[in-house]
């Protein structure tokens, strides 16, 4: 009854937003732009945003621990980026043609991830897609490797083996390749092989196993720490196994630093991990809230797309506006006192959450990295998508969901992600967030 009571709540609470949805579903599908925007009852419509906080249109203030599926790690509407984006419109919004914020941006990209050679795309589903490409070109082999359950982006290539139900999971060993929706080929789908988080023995069996058939793949991609079921951490070895076994077999490691990239660490989860993979894939962040993405690379990969033998194009690549809130972003804001504040405003957070867990007697744990973290309610600790599918309580996330946002805090919805701070998120907006926790825990124990 606690979903229905607090379901009630939500739906008397955010009118305006009713009447904008009834609107909405006339001309735009569901409502919303994106399926990742449903919601039930319906989608809370948001006018705007300033810092940590965001409003709707019934203007309800939340703290903002959303933010933009983790784009926002700068806060909302940062002065620094307002400043940038409004000199550069004034000065043209794009050209299809480079300007010199494209190489300032490039060259602070290659100093903070230690790849030398960057390209832009607009989104992080193009980055991936695209890396996905160039490793192809490199090696010259079709087959490639992702962690089962990882979340890289809606192309072909990765809608693979993600949202899987625990029966169809398979073993370790061999896990099912299975497109995630309809409309993704066969052939496709026949291409992309999962293997398990953390598990770098069968990562290695799985490549030799596919050596012997004749089709050793062109690259592993995978994030150095799983960003879609809450946070999952690599475990002591894991990622310098992986960079092993990639670099014996000549395969191209591509580490999708979408999520993780600009809000882990100044050089993201490579440099929080010490492990250097051949490619890096960014977005989200790294645009400031503009449409963004990059591909980094070492020069000897990056060797395909110079001789122009892979194409890496787009009209929309390194757009000016992009560039310019990215320049800012890079060199204004997530600067080494930002981390500083991300890593202690997250350390009180993750502390707090714990604190609540024990507190009720409640089984779990909460894990975070940086600007990012999730309470895990489970009675075994989630080290992949096998164990997460398995331990959690699969309706608390929603309930959480719920709880907060009836107490002006926004969490993104569903099981994937909890929360990421913001450099102007304050120790005020932790507390908000820990006084919805400890109702939510008072209740469940009740
Ligand atoms: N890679 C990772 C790790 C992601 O989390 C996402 C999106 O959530 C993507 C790629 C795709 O990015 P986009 O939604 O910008 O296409």
């Amino acid at each position: 009854e606690l979903t229905e009571r607090e379901e009630v709540r939500l739906r008397a609470g955010t009118p305006g937003s009713r009447r904008m949805h009834e609107r909405a579903v006339r001309s735009m599908t569901s409502g919303v732009p994106s399926s990742y925007q449903v919601r039930d009852p319906w989608p809370i419509y948001l006018t705007h945003g300033v810092g940590s906080r965001v409003w709707d249109v019934d203007g309800t203030e939340y703290a903002d621990f959303h933010n933009g599926y983790g784009s926002m790690v700068q806060g909302h509407a940062h002065p620094a980026i307002v400043r940038a984006v409004r000199d550069r419109i004034g000065l043209g919004s794009h050209f299809a043609m480079p300007t010199e914020d494209s190489i300032v941006v490039s060259e602070e990209l290659a100093r903070r991830f230690g790849l030398p050679q960057w390209r832009y795309v607009n989104s992080g589903s193009e980055a991936t897609m695209d890396a996905i490409r160039i490793a192809r070109g490199v090696t010259g082999r079709d087959t490639i490797i992702k962690i089962f359950g990882s979340y890289h982006g809606h192309h072909d290539y990765v809608m693979v083996s993600i949202g899987t139900p625990y029966a169809d999971i398979g073993p370790a060993e061999h896990m099912n390749s299975l497109g995630y929706g309809a409309g993704i080929p066969q052939a496709v789908i026949d291409l992309t092989v999962p293997v398990p988080f953390n598990d770098a023995s069968s990562m290695e069996r799985r490549i030799e196993e596919l050596e012997s058939e004749g089709r050793l793949p062109a690259c592993v991609i995978m994030e150095a720490a799983m960003m879609n079921l809450g946070v999952v951490l690599p475990e002591p070895g894991y990622l310098q196994a992986v960079r092993e076994i990639t670099a014996r077999h000549g395969i191209v490691l591509i580490f999708d630093e979408v999520k993780t990239g600009l809000c882990v660490a100044p050089g993201g989860a490579t440099q929080r991990f010490g492990v250097r993979p051949d490619m890096v894939t960014l977005a989200k962040a790294l645009g400031g809230g503009l449409p963004s993405g990059a591909i980094g690379a070492t020069a000897e990969i990056m060797e395909v797309v110079a001789s122009d033998r892979v194409k890496q194009v787009g009209t929309f690549n390194g757009n000016p506006l992009t560039m310019a809130a990215a320049r800012a972003s890079l060199l204004e804001v997530l600067t080494p006192a930002a981390y500083d504040h991300l890593d202690r405003l997250n350390d009180r957070l993750i502390g707090g959450c714990d604190t609540i867990l024990a507190r009720y007697g409640i089984p779990g744990y909460t894990v975070g990295i940086s600007s990012k973290g999730c309470v895990n309610i489970t009675d075994a600790p989630i080290r992949d998508y096998t164990s997460f599918m398995a331990h959690q309580v699969a309706e608390l996330p929603d309930l959480a969901w719920l709880y907060h946002a009836n107490r002006g805090v926004l969490m993104a919805p569903g099981r994937e992600e909890e929360w990421t701070l913001s450099v102007q998120h304050t120790d005020a907006d932790v507390d908000r967030y820990l006084d919805g926790l400890d109702q939510l825990a008072q209740d469940l124990v009740a």
